[in-house]
């Protein structure tokens, strides 16, 4: 495989943009080699700037759900864009589109637009503490919540430790209101309220956590959770950027039947345009500026072409279940042949997998939790991604994310993508 052009651009581009790169996964670093510089996608297929083409299995890290540059949505932003790109003044779009998330949405009864993930959850937390009089929050060791800054915080020595920074310009005042607790231990959250009795605004958590591999949560977790957060008066708040509208219509709520008091989304949400939204109870939600005191804005929140992607995305997905039954059928068909072959080579490692998400991590052991996923051998997952792309199929850079699947998988193309990973687990391991 022949990457010049992919390799002059890197070069090139780490003269202009830190470590070459708009986002730091998307520089290798964690698997070794040069980034591949993508020109076009279609369907499963991205295309990189010296002609090869890969089998997509991040799909921009969740939205493309029913795979790349989907004629229906191309349609959708080129018709809007005839309309004019920004207004920043209220459409007829913005409306339609609150309607119907809350009509998807479980816990969603009143919601608002931004332009990411990370402003979603950064404005729920702010929310709740507005909402509640109160300033700490819970949050659940390796689970990713965007680059806000309170969310920028690691475990510290424990589940009972005040958060530490995690990154330099992560002031200590700040991290100190972030509460730090194993994902799907129920017996940690008791006792971190415990110590910080009448304290806490919020638990905010990946429902089923992508940011660390994929985990899923043992069964009763999140039920229990809900049961902690009403007894203790904590605003549940459901960090469904990753899960909204892919692990079913209304996300991990509707799947486990365990509805939050509010839910962060992203990602699919825009059909591939830069949107987030927030939303939950209207009585949480009226606490939102102008209804109420908690003050939030963007100038291009409600953008009309990211609208029109998100709302033909998001009708497309409302009225088509047999995109889950699909998307599950994908999964499963993928997961077992991968499972297939790590039986064949005599290797017991652990996938993780819940309908069109999965993680291979390069351990035997159980993985429940952050401290689990990372007994994971991260130089091998480095050699398999390596081997994998030289065989055309471009997997998230690093050990610990999810895989997010397409409709326009074929079982063809799972067959073959299926082969390359038997083949590379060979040349890995040989
Ligand atoms: N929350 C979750 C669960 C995420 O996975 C991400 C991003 O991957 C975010 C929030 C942040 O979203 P964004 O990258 O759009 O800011």
């Amino acid at each position: 495989m022949q990457i010049n052009k992919s390799k002059a651009l890197f070069e090139k581009a780490q003269n202009y943009i830190p470590g070459g790169v708009n986002s730091p996964v998307r520089a290798f670093r964690a698997v070794g080699g040069n980034p591949i510089f993508i020109e076009k996608a279609d369907g499963a297929h991205i295309f990189d700037a010296d002609g090869n083409s890969y089998f997509e299995l991040i799909n921009s890290w969740g939205p493309m759900i029913l795979g790349h540059n989907h004629p229906m949505i191309k349609e959708a932003v080129i018709k809007a864009m005839e309309n004019g790109t920004s207004f920043g003044a209220p459409t007829a779009r913005e409306v339609e589109i609150a309607e119907l998330i809350t009509k998807m949405v479980p816990s969603v009864e009143k919601v608002r637009m931004v332009n990411s993930g990370t402003e979603a959850t950064m404005s729920a937390i702010r929310v709740a503490r507005g909402f509640t009089g109160k300033d700490k929050f819970i949050k659940m060791e390796g689970h990713y919540h965007g680059h806000g800054d309170s969310f920028l915080i690691a475990a510290g020595s424990g589940a009972m430790t005040m958060g530490n920074p995690d990154s330099p310009g992560v002031t200590k005042g700040t991290a100190k209101d972030t509460l730090i607790a194993p994902y799907n231990d129920l017996e940690a959250i008791e006792e971190l309220i415990k110590v910080n009795k009448n304290e806490i605004a919020a638990l905010i958590l990946e429902p089923v956590p992508g940011n660390m591999g994929l985990v899923t949560p043992k069964p009763g977790y999140l039920e229990g959770l809900r049961k902690i957060c009403d007894k203790e008066g904590i605003i549940l708040i459901f960090d469904e950027v990753m899960t909204g509208f892919r692990l079913a219509k209304g996300g991990a709520q509707e799947l486990f039947g365990v509805t939050p008091d509010m839910t962060t989304l992203g990602k699919i949400i825009g059909g591939g345009m830069p949107v987030g939204a927030y939303g939950g109870k209207k009585e949480i939600m009226e606490f939102v500026s102008p209804a109420g005191p908690v003050y939030q804005a963007g100038t291009l929140s409600g953008n009309p072409i990211a609208m029109a992607a998100g709302l033909t995305m998001l009708q497309y997905l409302d009225t088509h279940d047999e995109v889950y039954t699909r998307l599950n059928q994908i999964g499963d068909k993928l997961v077992s042949g991968i499972k297939t072959s790590l039986e064949k080579l005599g290797l017991n490692y652990t996938v993780n997998h819940l309908g069109s998400m999965y993680s291979l991590f390069f351990t035997d052991k159980e993985i429940f939790d952050f401290a689990s996923a990372k007994q994971a051998d991260t130089a091998l997952f480095g050699k398999y991604f390596q081997a994998m792309l030289h065989r055309g199929v471009y997997l998230a850079p690093s050990q610990f994310e999810s895989l997010f699947l397409s409709t326009a998988l074929t079982d063809e193309y799972i067959s073959q993508i299926v082969q390359a990973n038997e083949a590379s687990l060979k040349e890995i391991l040989s």
